[in-house]
């Protein structure tokens, strides 16, 4: 390490590289993250989570914090002009991941939480006020340059990652393309405290009028959001305007229930970097990927890049594994973030129609699916991994693997049994795990008994004697427990 100052320098405070510096720092690789601006971004931003982040959450510490600040999301509905349901997703049930489905959440509190445990946990560092200027790379590693306070500094690193937002500076310097898909809608952000919840829907709802389109949804917090369509001749300073924001407010009755707290006007892009990894750079979070926000999935995503990332990094660092292990991370999470993507923009092109006419053959279509049950509102799955580091033809590979819970209070989850890293679980005896990293456990094994039965019907269902599973909760491969060792190895 003398040569560098870290293993690993993340460019980006958000929640992408807060995260992924919490899961380096707990894996024990040395990360400084290094942030332009003093605090957290301040503007309203994401407000949904789904049941796979609060897991990731939780493996950084920081779920309960979270949850306390936010909201079961419930149903989500696409209603028509006369509140007609074309859509109506149900996501009240319990996620896979031992979570609530939807969460809705109050992104700088997700932000603060991840911040607080960071500066709680040892050796972490976060330099405020350092702007990213420009990086040189060679064999061993990257020279970062930045902009501080104190002048011009340096930092020496084996890897560095952009987690640096849409315009990414990381991306630029590193001579990275970005698809443009598509997809550019200004929209009106507008986010209010909210003073009496009982005079406000008790759902997510995407009002596709043409007249307006519309959105409104519940937030952690105490706080509730609508967003509106800006139209062709409207200006940002126009749409700005409190009195203005009033008069969209009008037709929901709440003058009292809540008070205006931030405004913004943002245009919705669909992006996708050719590139997520070039050498020793790597990009996550929308350094890598943008998308409008119908799906309530550009902060997720990044922060599922971060639970992929990070222990190939330890991996590579502290396990002597190739270097090319860090290939496998944009072939793994490309088609999952292209996946969503498309049911991002395939949910912003049903809401933003503005012609009349296009509206009405819209609404005539998906309601006639809908009386005729073709309706796609089950719950929305998210792709699985189908290339990479998985284990190949065996059952289940690549496939999410659930986090089952007890109801005990507080309840018992299975991460919190296993710890973070790589586990085996074993009804077929348990093979030594050598210097594989693995944590070999046998079902019998009583830091788990209250996931036992779960666990025994995943094997059961997949006729396997034992799931390796990764350190993101993706399933390596099934079956014969000593060759899922060896296949494990770097
Ligand atoms: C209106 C709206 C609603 C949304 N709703 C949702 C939702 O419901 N659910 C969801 O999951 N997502 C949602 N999103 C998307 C979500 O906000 C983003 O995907 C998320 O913030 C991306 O996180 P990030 O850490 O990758 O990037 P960012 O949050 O943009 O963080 C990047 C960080 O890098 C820093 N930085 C930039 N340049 C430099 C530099 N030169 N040097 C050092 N640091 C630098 C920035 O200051 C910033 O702190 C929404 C977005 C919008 C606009």
């Amino acid at each position: 390490m003398a040569e560098h100052d870290c293993e690993v320098l993340i460019v980006g405070g958000g929640p992408t590289g807060i995260t992924l510096g919490l899961f380096l720092q707990d894996a024990g690789v040395a990360t400084i993250i290094a942030e332009k601006e003093q605090d957290i971004y301040p503007l309203p931003r994401g407000a949904h989570i789904d049941h796979e982040i609060v897991r990731i959450l939780q493996n950084v510490g920081v779920a309960d914090a979270v949850m306390a600040t936010s909201k079961t999301g419930g149903r989500y509905e696409f209603l028509t002009a006369d509140r007609q349901i074309l859509l109506s997703f149900d996501w009240t049930e319990p996620g896979a991941s031992g979570w609530p489905y939807s969460n809705m959440i109050h992104q700088p509190s997700l932000e603060a939480a991840l911040r607080k445990r960071l500066a709680a946990v040892h050796g972490a560092r976060l330099h405020a006020q350092w702007a990213f200027q420009s990086m040189e790379h060679d064999d061993g590693g990257v020279t970062a340059r930045f902009a501080t306070p104190d002048g011009e500094e340096t930092i020496r690193a084996r890897y560095i990652v952009g987690a640096d937002g849409a315009r990414s500076p990381v991306r630029e310097a590193a001579g990275i393309a970005i698809d443009d898909l598509g997809f550019d809608e200004p929209w009106l952000v507008v986010d209010t405290i909210v003073h009496d919840p009982s005079r406000l829907p008790d759902r997510n709802l995407q009002i596709c009028d043409p007249a307006r389109p519309t959105t409104c949804v519940m937030m952690g917090n105490g706080r509730h959001r609508w967003e509106f369509m800006i139209k062709p001749g409207e200006t940002s300073e126009d749409v700005l305007d409190d009195r203005f924001i009033a008069n969209l407010l009008k037709p929901w009755n709440v003058e009292g229930a809540v008070s205006l707290e931030r405004k913004a006007v943002y245009h919705f892009y669909a992006r996708l970097a050719k590139q997520w990894r070039k050498g020793p750079v790597l990009l996550a979070g929308d350094a890598a990927h943008q998308m409008p926000p119908f799906a309530g999935q550009g902060m997720c995503s990044g922060m599922r890049d971060a639970a992929n990332l990070w222990w190939k990094l330890a991996e590579v660092i502290q396990g002597g594994a190739d270097d090319r292990l860090l290939d496998a991370y944009q072939a793994e999470r490309e088609p999952n973030v292209r996946g969503i993507v498309d049911m991002a923009i395939l949910m912003g092109r049903t809401v933003c129609v503005t012609d009349p006419a296009a509206a009405a053959e819209r609404d005539a279509a998906m309601l006639a699916d809908r009386a005729a049950g073709r309706s796609p509102d089950a719950q929305a799955g998210y792709p699985p991994i189908s290339a990479g580091r998985i284990l190949g033809g065996s059952a289940g590979a690549g496939a999410y693997f659930p986090q089952p819970w007890s109801n005990d209070e507080p309840a018992l989850r299975l991460d919190d049994g296993t710890g973070a890293g790589a586990v085996l679980f074993s009804r077929g005896g348990t093979p030594p795990a050598g210097n594989s990293g693995v944590r070999v456990m046998d079902l019998a094994d009583p830091a788990i008994a209250f996931a036992r039965s779960a666990l025994e019907g995943w094997l059961v269902r997949h006729d396997a004697d034992a799931v390796l599973v990764r350190p993101d909760h993706y399933v390596f491969g099934s079956g014969d427990p000593a060759r899922l060792i060896a296949a494990w190895q770097p």
